[in-house]
This record gives structure tokens, C-alpha cells and sequence, in this order.
């Protein structure tokens, strides 16, 4: 099963602490079907990323 990282839109960039741009931005990750398994933020510049859990 694979999934795939959707940055949403309405995103705000956040800044990344890894490399210091202003290049995080909040993705969803939906699997091959449509599911939405979780929230990740990743950055654009740097590719790192980290896992966000839903709290609400
Ligand atoms: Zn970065």
C-alpha cells in the first residue's frame, strides 16, 4: 500500500527549524484510495519531515 503526501492549499508556510526557510507546510497523507490516514508537515526545501498527530 502506498500513500501520498497532499499539502493542503490553504497551508501556511511554517518555518522549518531543520534548515530555517519558511518552507513547512501541513500535508495530508491519503492513501491509494482516498483515506485520510494522518497530518504530516514536510519541508520544501530541505525534505524533512515529521509526523504530526491529530489533536485536537
Ligand atoms: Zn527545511
Amino acid at each position: 500500500m502506498s500513500t501520498r503526501m497532499v499539502i493542503r492549499p490553504d497551508s501556511t508556510p511554517l518555518k522549518c527549524e531543520i534548515c530555517g526557510q519558511t518552507a513547512l507546510h501541513v500535508a495530508r497523507l491519503v492513501t491509494e484510495g482516498g483515506g485520510e490516514i494522518g497530518q504530516t508537515v514536510v519541508c520544501t526545501s530541505c525534505r524533512h519531515r515529521r509526523r504530526v498527530d491529530n489533536e485536537r
